[in-house]
């Protein structure tokens, strides 16, 4: 373990990562799925040659340009080379002491038992080979975890030895020679890893006593993710599929970090016209655990980099990097708003302890915009620029993706998005959830009435500490985020009051759609 982790460390603790760090697992598959959970293992820090971990990857693709890859590149130089080796040049970037073990073979024929793997992971849409490795997994007794993705759906499921195996249901059949998708991988993915994180260790009450329903699904078990079923975890369809013309989709991502990277690749997959990437970070050490696009690029701009590395993935999606910050306050137009938020702010503020708040709080609304909705002389110099409604309404965009940790600079988006008209479908994650809220104008309220977001704790990061999020919950979460930039392309959201989707750990359904009425009228 080292510095590179400290993020997990603070999730979990130094304990916990040290025996994620130990595992050693072996993958099957190379398609978006086996990507994903190969980025997210090495970001989670599992197999750390020092302490005897590895991931050992078994598949016997080669890369063509045909299909859409992130972890490896598509050059004249690469074209019809075995895949998992080249996954070992980007592998080893997210984490340089990871132990990737590429195997270019036929699972048969893999001897995967020299490699004394504890734990198999399946993530092809194969069938035999999810038996083959089933059968491996009950011949040497380690835990068989299986995953699947299509176009729309995705499912997880788990073998550990304690009943009889339902071969029929564990490979997966449904997903048979089915196309995997980027969005519906990511979901998978993340169910898939924190399945792992549970066999490996539990979360704890604050007495230390490991909580119950952080249990690992039952064998035979299935959970599934549907972006088309209204739940959103039942296997059967509600919506149909529409043919659509992503080309002409113009998208803004404001956040290139945690949640800003799994959009990114989401979006590629599915080959987004335009995607824009906003973003006022550069690129830190730490970040590459769990913001697995921005590997090799330490001290550069995050929105940058994500730009080069979606274009360079899926060259039809044309991409764009703004070094900016949201936003600007007009205080003609948004005093309404911007007053209440005051207020609330200062009640919150005198209701904390000393120690625990900031010194002061602003005494005019003047000095509270300048606060929170400025740029530091510093900022100016480095040329970052605090983004205008009217710039952004001059983009023309389809849709807002938001990536962004503090509740400022959400509702600064979702008021611009009520001014100019424009979707926004905002997405949080913790460690042991994340939520997202989808906000179409005309058919659902707003994000600050579903979420009640001026109500939202403020952080100060100076004080508080980063909140931890990790690598299980931003991929779900920006999996489901995509999905429900689909449906919307697509019209399937219905006129209704809010729209919020949220991945609950402990959840034994782990996915669902939020149905409490308890909106708060705050515009809309
Ligand atoms: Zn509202």
């Amino acid at each position: 373990m080292t510095e590179l982790d400290n993020r997990n460390i603070l999730a979990w603790g130094s304990e916990n990562q040290e025996k994620l760090s130990r595992l050693r697992v072996a993958v099957v598959g190379s398609g978006p799925l086996a990507q994903l959970i190969i980025a997210s293992l090495a970001g989670l820090g599992v197999g750390y040659s020092e302490n005897g971990g590895a991931i050992i990857n078994i598949d016997n693709n080669r890369i063509n340009n045909r299909e859409i890859d992130f972890l490896c590149e598509q050059t004249t130089d690469t074209i019809n080379k075995e895949k998992v080796k080249q996954f070992k040049k980007v592998v080893t970037q997210i984490k340089p002491y990871c132990n990737y073990i590429p195997l270019f073979t036929d699972f048969c024929t893999a001897d995967l038992y020299r490699f004394e793997s504890e734990i198999i992971i399946e993530a092809t849409n194969d069938p035999v080979s999810k038996e083959k490795a089933l059968n491996y997994s009950m011949v040497y007794r380690i835990p068989f975890l299986s995953g699947s993705a299509d176009q729309t759906k995705g499912a997880a499921a788990s073998y550990f030895g304690k009943e009889k195996p339902d071969l029929e249901k564990l490979v997966l059949p449904q997903f048979r020679g089915r196309l995997q998708e980027g969005y519906t991988s990511s979901v998978v993915a993340g169910l898939i890893l924190e399945e792992l994180r549970k066999h490996t260790f539990r979360y704890s009450d604050r007495s230390g006593k490991s909580l119950s329903a952080d249990r690992n699904l039952s064998d035979n078990e299935i959970i599934y993710y549907n972006s088309h079923s209204i739940s959103r975890n039942s296997f059967r369809d509600d919506f149909s599929r529409k043919k659509l013309d992503l080309k002409n989709k113009k998208i803004l991502v404001v956040g290139s970090g945690a949640l800003g990277n799994f959009l990114g690749i989401s979006l590629g997959y599915l080959g987004i016209g335009k995607i824009d990437f906003l973003d006022f970070d550069t690129v830190e050490s730490h970040n590459l655990s769990r913001q697995i696009l921005l590997y090799g690029k330490v001290g550069e701009k995050k929105c940058l980099t994500l730009a080069e590395r979606v274009n360079k993935m899926n060259s039809s999606s044309k991409t764009s990097a703004f070094y900016g910050k949201v936003g600007k306050i007009n205080l003609d137009e948004d005093k309404d708003w911007l007053r209440e938020l005051y207020e609330t702010e200062k009640e919150q503020w005198k209701l904390k302890p000393k120690g625990r708040r900031e010194e002061t709080f602003p005494k005019t609304l003047l000095n509270f915009k300048n606060r929170h909705y400025s740029l530091s002389p510093a900022e100016k110099r480095d040329g970052l620029v605090l983004i205008t409604k009217e710039w952004l309404s001059r983009q023309n965009y389809d849709l807002i993706l938001g990536g962004v940790d503090n509740k400022f600079a959400r509702l600064w988006i979702n008021q611009a998005g009520r001014c100019c008209k424009l979707p926004y479908i905002d997405g949080g994650s913790g460690p042991k959830s994340g939520q997202l809220a989808v906000y179409i104008p005309g058919k659902t309220k707003c994000i600050d009435c579903q979420l009640d977001l001026r109500h939202f704790p403020t952080r100060n990061s100076c004080i508080d500490g980063p909140e931890a999020s990790v690598v299980m919950s931003n991929s779900l979460v920006a999996g489901m985020m995509v999905g429900e930039a689909v449906n919307l392309f697509e019209g399937n959201i219905k006129k209704r009051d809010n729209l919020t989707l949220r991945y609950q750990v402990l959840n034994q359904k782990r996915i669902l759609v939020d149905n409490e009425k308890k909106l708060r009228d705050h515009y809309c």
